[in-house]
């Protein structure tokens, strides 16, 4: 029987940056929704940006713009965690 290794002696992993993998898109397997924000309700709070799963969450500069459809699949808690329910999702 192989002697198991130590964990002293297993290589130290790397991490692996953003960048420097791709990014799956996830618009082909969308659940059926999306969301849709009314932006006149938006006080930019950006509780979206931070709990959507997936970083579909667009932003100019610290200002919500909207979402990239590529990669949002449509789960929902963008428009559950909005505070003004600017955010509603849609049929597809
Ligand atoms: S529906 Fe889900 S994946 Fe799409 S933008 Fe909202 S939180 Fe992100
Ligand atoms: S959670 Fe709602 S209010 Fe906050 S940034 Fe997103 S859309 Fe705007």
């Amino acid at each position: 029987m192989a002697e198991l290794s130590t964990w002293e002696s297993l290589p130290i992993a790397g991490a692996v940056r953003p960048s420097g993998a791709p990014r799956t898109k996830t618009g082909g397997w969308r659940t059926g929704e999306k969301p849709a924000v009314d932006v006149s309700l938006c006080v930019n709070c950006l509780l979206c940006w931070l709990y959507c799963p997936d970083s579909a969450v667009t932003l100019s500069g610290e200002t919500f713009t909207g979402f990239d459809l590529e990669y949002c699949k449509g789960c929902g808690i963008c428009a559950d965690v909005c505070p003004v329910a600017a955010i509603e999702m849609v049929p597809e």
